[in-house]
């Protein structure tokens, strides 16, 4: 597995509408293997194609609770210690127990292909998104509370999933990506323009320092 450099915004290649995946292959696969390490390295949640500069319709995501944050590892281990001596603990720190259990059981490595919206709900709900290609700057964006995805797996086959939570901002975040829109794009122009200048400065002072060095 490689690390791959993410682009960032102003990167035009970040306006790109991905192509499809025709088929799912060994290829599709690697390329999905070096999205995930990226995304790891990069301390992210979800990762699409275009952001290492590929422009493809897929997604790599991991919202589980350890991985994101470094107390809900701790939890993780007092969740597992509390099965082992559930009798022994009260009702209340069992329950506690087995709602981690219950939030880590389907939190893993997700693989999307081609994934389509096929489902929003009418209600709307605001998170606080970042994104790898606009480092440093988080702001909340109005989306669906819930989605339903239709996408292929790792292994090529058809899937269908109901999203909720942050499960579904992210996918929608992550499927802007591939239509060539950037959580920036939701917010008004004027802190559009800002963060972009921050940006280009940035890089502008990144690029003299080498220059220099
Ligand atoms: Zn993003």
């Amino acid at each position: 597995m490689t690390i791959r450099p993410i682009i960032e915004v102003p990167d035009p290649r970040l306006k790109t509408i991905s192509e499809p995946v025709v088929e799912v292959s060994d290829a599709t696969r690697a390329l999905m293997d070096d999205m995930l390490e990226t995304m790891y390295h990069a301390n992210g949640i979800g990762l699409a194609a275009i952001q290492v500069g590929v422009a493809e319709r897929i997604i790599v995501m991991d919202i589980s609770p350890s991985y994101r944050e470094d107390d809900a590892a701790e939890a993780e281990t007092e969740a597992e210690t509390e099965v082992e001596a559930e009798d022994d603990k009260d009702d209340e720190e069992a329950a506690e127990a087995r709602r981690w259990r219950d939030l880590l059981k389907d939190e893993k490595p997700r693989f999307f292909v081609n994934p389509e919206i096929i489902w929003t709900a009418d209600e709307t709900r605001n998170y606080q998104e970042g994104c790898l290609s606009v480092p440093g700057f988080y702001d909340d964006v109005e989306r669906p509370a819930q989605c339903t995805l239709r996408f292929l797996d790792y292994d090529g086959a058809p899937q269908e999933i109901d999203c909720d939570g942050l499960l579904a901002t992210c996918i929608q975040h992550e499927m802007d990506h591939l239509n060539g829109i950037v959580f920036l794009d939701h917010l008004s122009r004027l802190k559009r323009q800002m963060v972009i200048k921050k940006l280009q400065k940035a890089e502008r002072e990144k690029a003299d320092q080498a220059a220099q060095a």
